[in-house]
């Protein structure tokens, strides 16, 4: 494999695509050495095969607001690869949505949903519809809108979307109630589902359960536990409230917490009522970082800034792709910032990921550190198809449990002739080769 020549092709193919073109090369460059070593890979053409989305689907939303106006989103469903199961990746309804941050979700998803060990394929979808500012009834009215299209393309062996920026268990509601009515059926087409038709105990906090489960294991190789360390988390939302709950009940400390306007920081720790009262705030849907600052004295909002520039050991950027640039990495390796776990997709851009690296520091990327969400909607896709409910313990246990196979799968992949653990390269290959197996026995389909 060239990786500059898919590269080159890839562009030209994808033009203005730059989220994409950034996931793409990624993966492409720490799989070549194994690639190369397996040459039934390049007669298969899997690179090939991999990078083409099975299909891609675009749709208009009407939908009507409270008063009477009609607006008109676009909708996708990209279904990218189903080698090893169902399409499986959630929905973002955000206005940044289009198609280069959508294909790049759906692609890591390949490889994260590989990694968890369940049968999964990868997908993503979503609209450019804001939620922000939006009355309950306008979402629930955009929500119908969208599964009238979705519902025929969408079932629980074939591709089952779920949560992800801007879609909680309010929208997975209106979703799912709306499916039930126009198919008739009780059945897992969607995960991230309220407790009481059909979702999982763990699903809301799994993936900053996972992310923290993820980040201990990584301290483990150290020597080192959470117990007394200053950790700072970036965003406030289902991937950030999990981490930071995890991380005050394993001893740790977070000092801070960020919107897209500024970060809070709380030398005092943000952990119990806090937690709660941000909670609150988050139900609201009105912005919940600047009131913090009023609530709690020991929390100061630093606007227009990232909590990158505080001194921590460890940073679980949880908020949104591209986030922590490499002016960011410095501040933060300057400040004797340590380990590095991404609970977000993407959240460090390249070059402050080969920062991370190049300084031998903990860095995992969220195709590793974040699989905890999906694995958990595995875990309720299970527990759907059989009908039966799994205890807290149960669904813990076994989170907790393949957290911690991703991470030797990880070392057993990543680990280089010095003892450091690249994990980016350790989590695209394993990710890789279960899913170009899979392809290169089931033939060209
Ligand atoms: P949410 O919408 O629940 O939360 C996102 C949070 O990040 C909000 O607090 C938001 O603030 C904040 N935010 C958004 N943009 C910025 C920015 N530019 N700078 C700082 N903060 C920002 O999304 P999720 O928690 O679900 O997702 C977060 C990330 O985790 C995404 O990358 C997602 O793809 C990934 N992920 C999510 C999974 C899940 O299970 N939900 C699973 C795996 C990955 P505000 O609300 O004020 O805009």
């Amino acid at each position: 494999m060239n990786v500059d020549l898919i590269m080159n092709e890839l562009v030209k193919k994808n033009p203005g695509e730059v989220e994409y073109h950034q996931a793409v090369r990624e993966v492409l460059e720490s799989i070549e050495e194994v690639y190369n070593e397996n040459p039934h890979f390049e007669s298969a053409k899997i690179i090939e095969r991999l990078v083409e989305p099975d299909r891609v689907m675009t749709f208009k939303v009407p939908w009507a607001d409270d008063q009477g106006t009609i607006h008109v989103n676009r909708g996708f469903r990209i279904q990218f690869n189903n080698a090893i199961g169902p399409y499986k990746g959630g929905l973002r309804f955000h206005p940044s949505v289009n198609l280069s941050i959508l294909k790049f979700l759906g692609f890591e998803q390949i490889f994260k949903n590989s990694l968890t060990s369940l049968p999964m394929g990868g997908a993503k979808g979503g609209s450019d519809f804001d939620p922000k500012g939006k009355s309950n009834s306008e979402i629930m009215r955009f929500c119908q809108s969208l599964m009238l299209e979705l519902w025929n393309i969408i079932g629980p062996d074939t591709d089952v979307p779920a949560g992800d920026i801007g879609v909680g268990g309010r929208e997975i509601g209106y979703l799912y109630g709306f499916y039930r009515k126009l198919a008739r059926e009780n059945t897992g087409i969607l995960t991230g589902k309220g407790i009481n038709w059909g979702g999982s105990l763990v699903r809301p906090e799994a993936t900053g359960f996972g992310c923290v489960y993820f980040a201990k294991e990584m301290l483990a190789t150290k020597g080192e536990t959470f117990q007394g360390k200053k950790v700072a988390i970036s965003g406030f939302g289902n991937v950030a409230w999990g981490a930071a709950l995890k991380v005050s009940e394993l001893g740790g400390k977070v000092v801070t917490i960020s919107g897209p306007d500024g970060y809070i920081h709380d030398p005092e720790g943000i952990s119990g009522e806090k937690i709660e009262f941000m909670l609150e705030l988050r139900a609201t849907n009105d912005d919940i970082v600047a009131p913090y600052a009023l609530e709690f004295d020991s929390g100061q909002f630093i606007q227009g800034k990232r909590p990158w520039e505080v001194k921590v050991d460890i940073a679980l950027p949880c908020a949104t792709q591209n986030e922590l640039n490499e002016e960011d990495a410095h501040h933060l390796i300057d400040n004797g910032c340590w380990c590095i776990c991404e609970g977000a997709n993407m959240p460090c851009t390249p070059e402050a990921v080969e920062a991370f690296q190049s300084k031998g520091i903990l860095f995992a990327p969220g195709k590793a550190a974040n699989a905890g969400g999906v694995a958990t909607s595995g875990l309720e896709m299970a527990q759907n198809s059989m009908k039966i409910n799994w205890s807290r313990k149960e669904v813990d246990d076994r989170l907790h449990h393949i957290m911690t196979s991703i991470h030797e799968n990880c070392v057993e992949h990543g680990t280089n002739e010095e003892g450091y653990v690249d994990y980016v390269k350790g989590a695209n290959i394993a990710g890789f080769l279960k899913v170009a197996n899979s392809m290169v026995d089931q033939g060209l389909v």
